[in-house]
């Protein structure tokens, strides 16, 4: 299960020591950092109990190991491009979890809605007229322009997406120019633009365009070479089913107790390909997340006044035991009362 490129600084006496090559051949310190190694020894643990008590249970149980959660092209899109429903048979429904460090170790949480954001992945190609950086009347400055591209952007959110609905664009990347005094012939501009609905991600990727083209027209860029998106892939918007999410709460503070559900708001707008199993043709599903985070270490980092080592930093660090506990148990009992379920009906 894929690692990151992070050199491991957290001081554990079981911190990651591998160095491992890329596809391009780079070699990099690696490191579990988002807690990947917490989710396949979880599902290792669901397959025991599953297999070992299936008195418990009715119907067909497929466990899918997913790789590359990590990579640019997502292992679960790769998967149903090989035609895993075809080959296994479509679910009825689909569960999936992911440790979170910013909930407490011991606690599980489920949303009725959005449980991570779309992701758009897109570049911004502004095209220059090259001239000598002494007349820049005689060329189109690309860096002038991207830049008023990159301020005009801010106003999609503040101005165009309602101020209830969660929006983010973001320029990662501005790359232009090579020498001082050369006016160049282009700028790209690199952009995630997150959205927790299909109506608002429609209109951030109108809004981008609509504003990119038109500060390239007001420019002074000619018509056949104005500013253009490139896109560069995404994900959708991994929705729980509402009824399914409700439901699995209820089996968790059945069997576990009220106080297993912890109290949790999401904070940025981090995206998933879990959607790429669930959607066309759409299988109802609960992306659940387990907590990882112990009380003492929340109280060590509050204390100094410092936020929690995020998910990718050098410093993450997940409780392993509790952590793959309620892994398995907040799988186990979701399925238990999923499948459960499924046999009354069918009687
Ligand atoms: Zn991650």
């Amino acid at each position: 299960m894929d690692a990151l490129p992070v050199k491991e600084r957290s001081g554990l006496p079981y911190a990651s020591q591998v160095v491992q090559e890329n596809l391009e051949g780079q070699r990099f310190p690696v490191m579990h950092a988002c807690g990947h190694d917490v989710h396949i020894t979880s599902l290792i643990g669901t397959a025991q109990i599953m297999a070992a008590h299936k008195e418990t249970w009715s119907g067909t149980l497929m466990l899918i190991a997913q790789p590359a959660e990590e990579w640019k092209d997502s292992g679960a899109a790769a998967m149903r491009a090989a035609g895993i429903w075809q080959r296994f048979g479509t679910p009825d429904f689909a569960l999936g979890f992911h440790v979170a460090a910013d909930i407490e170790a011991g606690k599980l949480f489920a949303s009725r809605g959005a449980a991570y954001s779309a992701v758009d992945s897109l570049d911004i190609v502004v095209p220059g007229i090259g001239a000598h950086g002494a007349s820049p009347h005689r060329g189109r400055d690309p860096i002038v322009i991207g830049a008023q591209i990159v301020l005009a952007l801010q106003t999609i959110v503040a101005r165009e997406v309602s101020p209830r609905e969660p929006a983010v664009v973001t320029v990662g990347v501005f790359r232009a120019g090579n020498k001082r005094n050369v006016i160049g012939e282009e700028a790209r501009l690199e952009l995630t633009v997150r959205s927790d609905s299909g109506q608002t991600r429609t209109l951030l990727l109108a809004a981008i365009e609509r504003i990119a083209v038109n500060i390239g027209r007001a420019g002074g860029l000619p018509e056949s070479q104005l500013p253009y998106l490139e896109m560069k892939g995404g994900v959708p918007v991994t929705e729980n089913n509402a009824d399914l999410a409700s439901q699995v709460l209820k089996a968790w503070a059945d069997e576990l107790g009220e106080d297993i559900i912890a109290v949790y708001e999401r904070e940025g707008m981090g995206g998933e390909d879990f959607p790429f199993f669930t959607q066309d043709p759409v299988i109802p599903s609960v992306y659940f997340s387990v907590g990882g985070t112990s009380q003492a270490r929340f109280a060590a980092f509050e204390a100094k006044g410092q936020s929690l080592p995020s998910h990718h930093s050098p410093l993450f660090q997940i409780e392993p035991r509790p952590a793959v506990i309620s892994g398995v148990l907040g799988t186990v009992i979701a399925l238990r009362s999923l499948m459960q379920n499924r046999a009354v009906e069918n009687d």
